[in-house]
């Protein structure tokens, strides 16, 4: 099939190089033309794992291409999917400037029976907003379907190959029909995962559903900081209530708070959509509040153990982005964790294996950025791990003892088991771990 997706980032990237990989031709759009030049050349802005070589091959193979220009977009494709940024606005709700704007220039361009699919994440009612831009801008034989994306950064390949579910809302049956033969090969195994479902319906679903696993955070944040004050252990409560299947295992880690470039603003969208639509979710806001607190807690942490005056100290840093496997640090716990060491005067070096540029843009060199974790730790009075990456979870625990300065080790993932490194004769304090 021939295909359009506009807005080549983390969803949109992805999403083109695996409908190419599936076999449909597929043209990627971008505004920023430095991009798609980069992009020309294999060269890929962000760091997903198997997303190079797939870009590649399916480049080599003339399935994928990349463009900055609209119209040859519109010229090539019978499905044109957006998938530009939804950045929060100063109140909250999402801003879907771009998404209309790549309406109305659509709506100019559009003379053959298109569909036009809305992958952003979108506020209800977007899918409909889209459509009237389109007709009203002269777009004739559009249908607008909502599909909304559910990848995770870090794992987006896999998720995308292989999805929990897709989502497409759209009353329309021959739109139906078509992303049915376009999600075939990824929705084949493991009994039905393709959904339909009206626009609205489909549009409530994401927010729904990062809402409910954001609430599971927040909700494990709480039950640790409890598990603290009374001396239980987290660990043991989560595998006890992860084994009753109507809770189920995941997503119940406590740790140093959600943060992202989708949770804290699609949160905070809905929080804002429900608000105006006299339907306030007390609960979504109480999981906001908890999770800016939870931000804070591996700080607090640093200065009652390291403390007092953090002025003199090096703190290792062990982890820059959001989440393991992704170069993203937008809402990172580690920026506000590093922002609140500075404001204390503190030395902060800091290591991550995919995220130093990124950060760099943030921190410039506020910080030092070392080459690898021991680099790191070396001198330091403490180590914080905020990322929960793979190569910090079995360390080298004699040649950390040996070149920090004191043997103190703060773990916003619970990577560690409090008696060994008591036994390895480090001060450690996890998330609400009982401690020896
Ligand atoms: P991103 O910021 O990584 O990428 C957006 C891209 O769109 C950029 O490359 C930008 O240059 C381009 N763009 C902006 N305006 C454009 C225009 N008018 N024409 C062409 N290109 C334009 O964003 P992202 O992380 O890929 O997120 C995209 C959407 O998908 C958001 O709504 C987000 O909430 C949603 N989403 C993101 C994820 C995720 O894990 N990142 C997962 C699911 C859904």
């Amino acid at each position: 099939m021939r295909l359009a997706v506009i807005g080549s980032g983390y969803v949109g990237l992805v999403a083109g190089a695996c409908f190419a990989e599936t076999g449909n031709d597929v043209l990627c759009v971008d505004a920023d033309s430095e991009k798609v030049a980069r992009l020309r050349r294999n060269q890929i802005p962000i760091h997903e794992p198997g997303l190079e070589p797939m870009v590649r091959r399916n480049q080599d193979a003339g399935r994928l291409r990349f463009t900055d220009r609209l119209e040859e977009a519109v010229e090539h494709a019978r499905v044109i999917f957006i998938a530009v940024g939804t950045p929060p606005m100063e109140d909250g709700s999402a801003d879907l400037s771009h998404v209309l704007e790549v309406a109305r220039n659509l709506a100019r361009l559009i003379r053959e029976p298109t569909i036009v699919a809305t992958k952003s994440t979108v506020p209800v009612g977007t899918a409909a907003r889209v459509d009237a831009v389109l007709r009203e801008h002269g777009a004739v034989a559009v249908e607008v379907c909502a599909n909304p994306e559910f990848l995770k950064e870090g794992a987006a390949i896999e998720d995308f190959m292989r999805p929990d579910r897709v989502i497409v809302g759209t009353e329309h049956e021959p739109t139906r029909e078509v992303m049915r033969e376009l999600y075939a090969p990824f929705t084949r195994q493991g009994g039905e995962r393709l959904i339909f479902m009206d626009p609205a319906s489909a549009e409530v679903t994401k927010y729904a559903a990062n809402a409910m696993l954001a609430t599971r955070i927040s909700f494990m944040n709480q039950v640790a900081g409890y598990c603290e004050a009374v001396g239980a252990d987290v660990h043991r409560v989560r595998q006890g209530i992860g084994a009753d299947h109507r809770i189920g295992r995941a997503f119940l880690y406590p740790g140093p708070g959600y943060g992202g470039s989708c949770f804290p603003k699609d949160i905070r969208a809905l929080l804002h959509s429900s608000d105006e639509h006299g339907v306030p979710m007390e609960l979504l806001a109480a999981v906001e509040t908890v999770n800016e607190r939870q931000k804070r807690v591996l700080l607090e942490k640093v200065r009652r153990f390291a403390g007092p005056g953090l002025s003199e100290k090096v703190v290792a840093v062990w982890g820059l982005a959001f989440k393991a496997e992704t170069d993203d640090v937008r809402e990172s716990p580690a920026l506000a964790v590093i922002q609140g060491l500075l404001e204390d005067g503190a030395s902060v070096r800091a290591h991550d294996p995919h995220a130093m540029e990124s950060a760099r843009r943030v921190f410039g060199d506020r910080i030092a950025y070392a080459d690898n974790p021991y680099e790191a730790a070396s001198g330091a009075d403490v180590l914080v791990v905020v990322t929960e990456w793979l190569l910090f979870r079995t360390p080298d625990f004699d040649r950390l003892g040996r070149i920090m300065r004191h043997r103190l080790i703060i773990d916003g993932r619970n990577l560690y088991e409090p008696d060994r490194l008591q036994a390895l004769g480090f001060e450690y304090h996890g998330i609400g771990r009982r401690h020896p």
